[in-house]
């Protein structure tokens, strides 16, 4: 998609080219400026125009032009979710931007049964399918920590979290794509239906099609979850627990690791059972400065508290000595 090239000046900012397109949505030539940032604050591409599609028939009647005009110009596409990426991926220089959140259609579609899907659009939040699906007891298997964050942004990445270990990450959990490709088709996508192209979208970087509507698999939501932190001051201990955790059997729901730097109050400040007054239990956070390591897991129930004490004691039955101290 970035190599699409066009014999045109890419310098003008009035391209009468671009204006008589049979659209419903619209070009923008002037307020582009917001299209050149990203979450990183560090690559800054300002495009030529900025597309805010109404219809998926936009941004393939785009792209088809921009594929028409021919191979030599150095004319560039990228599709842009919520614009997270830290390193300018959603940006292009003198290119054509496709604003992904402006394809509002059709809505997000839930269907319930045995296997529950969500249609939804290439530019919708995941924070809006949370929200939509919940009305039906429903969630999306897997995620990211993050939620603010487009459908096609992190498709076109993978959607990693504390889930993956069990579901994959979300590319592992779509069942179709609707996709323009960089000729401006509009073509659907599965396992068994041009597979080629679904697997090459899947975590693509968006360089082989914009995802414009995507089918998600569910699961049912869990009524109530178990959120627990355990630190770690030594690394070859908590890498072990956490491989020990993903492989087990009778295990949490989500395991996830990170690294942390203690600053001042950093621990008083989450929400624990841990009493900062009580001098023994204080003792054990005079860790300032240090690198610490930390699990987050999380316990998924719908049973009475006893059961779920006892599911957490079975899953946390590996914990080792060298454990800092476990928060919830
Ligand atoms: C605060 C924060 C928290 C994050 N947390 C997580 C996390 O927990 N797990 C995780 O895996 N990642 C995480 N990320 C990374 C994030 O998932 C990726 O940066 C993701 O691409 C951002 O989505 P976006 O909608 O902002 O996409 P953008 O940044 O707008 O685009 C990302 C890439 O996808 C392409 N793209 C966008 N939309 C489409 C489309 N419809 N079709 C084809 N290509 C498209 C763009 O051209 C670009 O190459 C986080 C990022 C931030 C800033």
């Amino acid at each position: 998609m970035s190599c699409v090239t066009i014999k045109l000046n890419l310098c003008s900012p009035n391209t009468p080219s671009f204006n008589t397109l049979p659209l419903d949505g619209h070009f923008n030539f002037h307020e582009v400026h917001h299209a050149a940032r990203d979450f990183g604050n560090r690559y800054q591409f300002l495009p030529m125009a900025v597309l805010h599609p109404k219809t998926v028939s936009d941004i393939a009647t785009t792209i088809k032009h921009i594929w028409d005009m021919g191979p030599r110009s150095e004319l560039t596409v990228a599709a842009r979710g919520h614009g997270h990426s830290l390193q300018g991926q959603a940006q292009t220089h003198r290119g054509v931007v496709i604003n992904m959140e402006s394809l509002k259609g059709p809505e997000i579609q839930v269907y319930t049964g045995s296997s529950p899907i969500v249609d939804v659009s290439g530019g919708e939040l995941w924070i809006n399918i949370l929200h939509e699906s919940l009305k039906y007891g429903l969630a999306p298997k897997s995620w990211t920590d993050y939620l603010h964050l487009t459908i096609g942004g992190t498709l076109s990445n993978a959607g990693i979290s504390g889930q993956a270990f069990r579901h994959g990450p979300q590319i592992s959990n779509v069942h179709q794509l609707e996709v323009v490709t960089g000729k401006g088709e509009v073509i659907n996508c599965s396992e068994e239906q041009n597979e080629d192209l679904f697997h090459s979208v899947l975590g693509g970087l968006g360089q082989f099609g914009i995802i414009t509507r995507a089918r998600i698999s569910l699961e049912a939501a869990p009524a109530r979850v178990k959120w627990i932190r355990v630190l770690y001051s030594d690394f070859a201990a908590f890498t072990q627990d956490q491989e020990r955790l993903i492989s087990a059997e009778n295990t949490f729901d989500y395991v996830e690791g990170f690294v942390i730097i203690n600053r001042t109050g950093l621990l008083n400040n989450w929400r624990s059972s841990f009493n900062s007054k009580d001098p023994v239990q204080a003792s054990q956070f005079k860790s300032d400065g240090r690198t610490l390591f930390c699990l987050e897991l999380a316990k998924y129930f719908n049973l009475d508290k006893t059961d779920l004490i006892n599911e957490v004691r079975l899953a946390m039955a590996h914990q080792k000595p060298s454990t800092l101290k476990c928060l919830n």
